[in-house]
This record gives structure tokens, sequence and C-alpha cells, in this order.
């Protein structure tokens, strides 16, 4: 895509605002861990642990492919009655600890994570890619993953983008904070476009990661779970899986602790852990089991972001519209891309990077503020590990991904001052505004990760597929190395960082993967899409550690 095209039209607007066509569950088939007592043991073909991204679509393609499917699932399931659209309360329900969970190192990095039935779905943006074919050839060169290819997964992203329904943001709710970042692209002639997303009947209520009040966001609770539910699976919700029993060099059960303090098992010949990039090291750790490579736990990425704040003599009210409706790829191949990051007052409140009289001056003027993101695919890895109880995940942002942070601060900066901004806020300690079409303090400014202001949305990496066994946690198949019957479906798997939001990635791999666990061939019969977004990576070796 291109500035100079404009935006390539939707196939049909109201694909996207239309909702009448959500999955329905003929059933809600969830068994509450609260009301389990004593000891209860189920036995099913395949235990799914984890009910997000990579969980629940392997949990509907085994049942659909004719298995018995227990999900374990340590959070509740929550449903649209539960939402009440204010940040705070929302964060404190959907979010894993509050959403406080950080890195630690050389700069504090916000980490938030899901927990709940659709794990981080549920509070996602609801932003969709498919894994840039570039960095599917680099995964094949550098990690021997050729059965990935682009050409090889195309069936399986199918599937996903039509059950999850991929369908492009319509201008018309893209929303005034959009509009005049794309003003601010259009002028420099950067390429950008309106993002795809997964939903179904969005009217652009802005509030997508506290929890959507309509139901429009596709997250997996409302999609592959009750489809999973229809095809005969059971979500077991407030079960946190603690041990995997092996016997044999294989599999047998999955024993959870449940919220009710009892103790429920599932025997089974199939497990397939999908605890997201942090929780599966953490269990998989935790079990007393024979690796191949030592690589568990290693090699996290999280495609770490910031914000660029500005603000304008008119009104853009960052509440109306879809809040990440566009995004900017002109810069990918260094490792920078720009998307939407706006959101009501009460987030905005908790963002913003001051305090005191600032903070309360900079809050009056909301209706006139836009705030857009930047996210770097990091050269940095970090590694995630218990201690004394306690999760800790250790990540240094290096001297290459600050002075990426600095270039791509730099760059919003300069494409607010195109739009028309009338002061710009960076997100660096030391420098509070810029004025006049300056930037002279951020150009001087001599990167330290420490000055950065810095979240996280994306972790991968933990347990990586490579096809080389001292290399790879799990196999081209995502099979665990060392113990018959587990294989490994979720942000962990993926080998490197992708340069896009990933849990069309996530959900693909974890269709694929349960397609081979059927023994099924790819469904080729799947319809195409008309149109997907293809950001301009074309360099994944350069910003791949
Ligand atoms: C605010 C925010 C916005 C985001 N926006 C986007 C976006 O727009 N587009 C995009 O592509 N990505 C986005 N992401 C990231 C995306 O949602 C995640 O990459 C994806 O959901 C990860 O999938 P997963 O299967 O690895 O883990 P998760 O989806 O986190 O699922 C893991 C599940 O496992 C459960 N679990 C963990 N341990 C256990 C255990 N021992 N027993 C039982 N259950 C357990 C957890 O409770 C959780 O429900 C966003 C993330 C955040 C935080
Ligand atoms: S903009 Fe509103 S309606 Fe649309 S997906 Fe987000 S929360 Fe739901």
């Amino acid at each position: 895509m291109s500035s100079t095209d404009g935006h390539r039209p939707t196939r049909d607007a109201r694909a996207y605002s239309d909702g009448s066509d959500a999955i329905r569950p003929a059933a809600v088939r969830v068994e509450h861990g609260r009301d389990i007592s004593g000891e209860r043991t189920v036995r099913v073909d395949a235990c799914i642990i984890g009910t997000g991204a990579g969980g629940a679509p392997v949990a509907k393609e085994l049942a659909e492919g004719g298995m018995t499917v227990a999900m374990l699932e340590e959070g509740e399931r929550v449903t649209t009655d539960d939402f009440n659209a204010r940040p705070r309360d929302m964060m404190a329900r959907l979010y894993r600890d509050a959403g406080q969970i950080a890195t630690l190192g050389n700069v504090p990095i916000l980490l938030p994570l899901g927990k709940a039935v659709a794990g981080t779905t549920l509070i996602n943006s609801g932003t969709c890619f498919r894994t840039p074919p570039a960095v599917l050839e680099m995964w094949g060169e550098r990690f021997g993953l050729d059965a990935m290819g682009a050409a090889e997964l195309d069936p399986f992203f199918r599937r996903v983008e039509r059950i999850q329904n991929v369908v492009q943001v319509p201008e018309e709710l893209a929303g005034r904070n959009a509009l005049v970042v794309k003003r601010g692209a259009d002028a420099l002639g950067w390429s950008g476009d309106f993002i795809y997303r997964n939903v179904r009947g969005c009217v652009g209520s802005g509030i997508c990661t506290f929890g959507c009040p309509t139901s429009a966001k596709q997250h997996v609770g409302i999609t592959y779970v009750p489809l999973a539910w229809n095809a005969g699976a059971t979500t077991f919700t407030g079960c946190r899986a603690r041990r995997l029993v092996t016997t044999g060099g294989r599999v047998r059960s999955v024993e959870a602790s449940t919220a009710g303090g009892s103790r429920l098992r599932v025997d089974c010949d199939l497990v397939v852990v999908a605890c997201g990039a942090i929780g599966t090291p953490l269990f998989l750790r935790a079990q007393d089991l024979r690796l191949d490579s030592n690589e568990l736990g290693r090699n996290l990425s999280i495609h770490p972001a910031t914000g660029v704040r500005a603000e304008f003599d008119e009104d853009i009210n960052m509440a109306e519209g879809v809040p990440q409706s566009y995004f900017i790829d002109e810069f990918a191949d260094e490792g920078i891309m720009f998307e939407g990051a706006a959101g009501p007052p009460d987030y905005a409140a908790m963002s913003f990077p001051f305090s005191g009289e600032r903070h309360r001056e900079l809050m009056l003027s909301y209706p006139s503020i836009s705030q857009f993101g930047l996210m770097v695919s990091d050269l940095s890895r970090g590694h995630v590990h218990e201690r004394g109880g306690l999760l800790q995940i250790r990540y240094d942002l290096n001297r290459q991904d600050t002075a990426t942070f600095k270039r791509g601060i730099e760059l919003l900066c300069e494409l607010y001052w195109a739009a028309g901004a009338k002061v710009v806020y960076p997100p660096i300690e030391g420098i509070a505004e810029l004025r006049d079409g300056d930037l002279s303090a951020v150009r001087e400014w001599e990167p330290r990760p420490g000055a950065l202001t810095l979240l996280a949305f994306h972790p991968l990496g933990t347990a990586r597929a490579d096809a080389r066994p001292a290399n790879g946690v799990v196999d081209e198949n995502l099979a665990l190395r060392g113990v018959e019957g587990i294989h490994v479906a979720d942000g962990s798997v993926v080998p490197s960082s992708i340069g896009v939001n990933p849990q069309i990635t996530i959900m693909t791999l974890a269709t694929r993967l349960a397609f081979h666990l059927l023994g099924a061939p790819a469904p080729h019969d799947e319809p195409e899409p008309e149109a997907i977004a293809e950001p301009r990576i074309t360099r994944p070796h350069a910003l791949t550690a």
C-alpha cells in the first residue's frame, strides 16, 4: 500500500460493522473450578492448557476433527455483561495481576497479559497481520522451519481470517486521532493504511482493550471457544495446570488446582500447552522433564513500544472511533512500526507520563490531544524464570534498539509537525515538550534506555521452534522434544520478533498444529480474502537477533 493511493477500499464496509453473523454456542460447556469439590478425574483424548490465541484454535479444530477435548483455563469466563467501560475496573478484572506485570532490567517495561477465557485476545486491540512472508523465509533459513513458508501457511491463514472475520477499518470509523496522523503521513509521503481487524459489528466505541461493550471484537472466547463447545469440548475455568504426569517417556495426565481449592485430573493421550510466552516456560520448567535443549525460557522478544502525544488546535477526541485503526510501515525495514494508540480519558490519564499540575493541564486539553504508538522489532532478548515462587522477566534494551527508539520518536514528532500539531510531547525523560516545529532536543538526545517510557504487548519466543534439536524447545511440528505427546501452541514457539502484531501468526500456527495432530491435509477449500494487509517488511535479517 502507499499513501499516494489513499487507502484501498474495504471489500465491503458492512462486513466490518454488521454483527448479525456472530458465532453462537449451542450450549455453554463450562465447568467452574470453584464448583469442583474433592478430587475429580475426567478422561479425554486431548487436554489443552490455556484458552488464548494459541489454545482456543487447537481445541476447536481437534474437537471438530473428532477428538474429545478438555480446555483448562486459570482465569474465569467473562462476558459483555461483565464490562463497564471503565479502564481501571477492567484492568483489575481482565488483566493478569491487574496489568502490573513488568520486566526487570535497564528500563522497566510494563508487559500486560490477559487471564480469562480467551487469554490476552480478550483485552487486545484486534489488529490483524499475517506473518510477513520475508519473516517466514528467514525462519526457513535461520531456524530450519521451511515447512512454515508463506505458501504452506496460506490455507491456515485463510481459515483463521474467515473464522475471525478479518476486515479493514472503514475510514468513517477510524477516528480523528488516526485521520490527523494520516494527514501527517500523507504530507510526508509515508506509506500507511487503515488496519485490518477481527470484528463483527464494530461501532467505533474506542475501548477494545478494556472489554468490547458490543461483543464486536472477535476475541477467541466468542469465536473458537464456542465452536469448540459446539463440537463437544468442555472448558474448565479457574483451573490452573500444575503438573504433567508422564510414564515411559509419554504424557498420561494433567493435574490442575482449582479455584475451589480442589484438584482436577485430566487423563489424556495428548497435551497442548498454550499458556502464553510467559506462562508456558514457567509451567514446563516446573515439571520434571528431560528436555533436549536449554532454550526454555530464553529468547524472549517483546516488541517494545512507546507513544508520542501532540496537542492540536482542533478537536480530536481520542475516545471516539477505533483506537488502533491506522498503521504506518514506511520504516518497517528499520524495525519501526507506527500504530494507533488512542483511548478514553481515564486511559489517557493512566498513560500520560506526567504528574501534578502538568498532568492536570494536559488532561484539560484531552479533547485536542492525539496519541500514536511506535513499536520496535527488538534485537534485545530476555528470559523468563521463577524465583522464590515469583515471576521474573529479565530484559535489557540493547544499544541498537535504544537507538531505534530514538529514531522512531524523532520520526513520529516530525509526522506530528507535518500534521499541524501545536505542541509535541516525546516520551523521553528530560524533554517535556517540543514547540514550533523544533526537533533539536530529540536529535541531540544521547540515547539511554532508562529515560524511555516503555510498554510491550507481544511476548514471543521462550519455547521457540527450531528444526535443530539443540536450538529449539519444540520441533517444526511444535512437538516438545524429550517427551511424547506434548505440543506447544502459543506465542512461545514463535522464534523471532515478527515486526507486526502476532495474534494471527499464533492462531495460524495453532491451526496448522491441530491439522497435523489429526493427520489431516491442509484446508485448501478456504476462500481467498479479497485483501490483506501487506506491511513493507523485506529485510527481516536486519531485524532479528
Ligand atoms: C493490551 C494488548 C493489546 C494487544 N493488541 C494486539 C493486537 O491488536 N493484535 C495482535 O495481534 N496482538 C495483540 N496483542 C497480543 C496478543 O493478544 C497476544 O500475542 C496473544 O493473545 C498471545 O496468545 P497466547 O496464546 O500466546 O497467550 P494468551 O492469549 O495470553 O493465552 C494464554 C492463556 O493461558 C492461561 N494460562 C496460563 N498459565 C496457565 C496454567 N498453568 N493453567 C491454565 N491456564 C493457564 C492464561 O490465563 C491465558 O488465558 C495485544 C496484547 C495486549 C496485552
Ligand atoms: S471500537 Fe468499540 S465496538 Fe469496535 S471493537 Fe473496539 S470496543 Fe468493540
